[in-house]
């Protein structure tokens, strides 16, 4: 088992690490469970109409402004899941969501704990320049925001 699923008295479900994965490892390669016309709490943004939802347990990772894992477009159009950093069995899977929204769906209150925490959560374009080339370089963001940052 590579995964396991936990209750969160906060967040819900979250996924967590049942075994150790080193930077730069493929932690796991999502599919598209599905096409969705708008943007909801669940949904990650390929393109500017286009918001797909993820098989399990890619849907059940959370938010985290200093994430353990981070995107990478995968070839069946959805996201391939690295480590950014060592994970340890027991480590809860995250990724920053502002690496592949524009907006965010709803506010709500990031409570990660580091040094670089939006607070309110915020998507992509609603995020200081300074703030969104940390994001590309320190994260990486998907290929849709990077062609929007060419554009801007
Ligand atoms: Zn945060």
């Amino acid at each position: 088992m590579t995964f396991s699923i936990k209750e969160h008295p906060e967040k819900g479900r979250i996924v967590q690490a049942e075994r150790m994965f080193l930077p730069g490892e493929l932690v796991y390669s999502s599919r598209i469970e599905a096409q969705v016309a708008c943007r909801d709490m669940y949904s990650l943004q390929v393109a500017e109409d286009k918001h797909i939802l993820l098989d399990e347990p890619a849907n059940l990772f959370c938010h985290s402004c200093e994430p353990n894992l981070y995107i990478v477009d995968n070839a069946v159009g959805a996201f391939d899941f690295y480590a950014r950093s060592i994970i340890q069995i027991g480590d809860e899977l995250c990724w920053h969501y502002a690496t592949t929204e524009t907006e965010v769906v709803e506010d709500f209150l990031c409570k990660c704990g580091s040094t670089w925490c939006m607070g309110k959560m915020q998507g992509y374009l609603q995020l200081p320049a300074a703030y969104r080339i940390w994001l590309q370089q320190t994260i990486g963001v998907s290929k849709y925001l990077q062609s929007l940052e060419i554009a801007l």
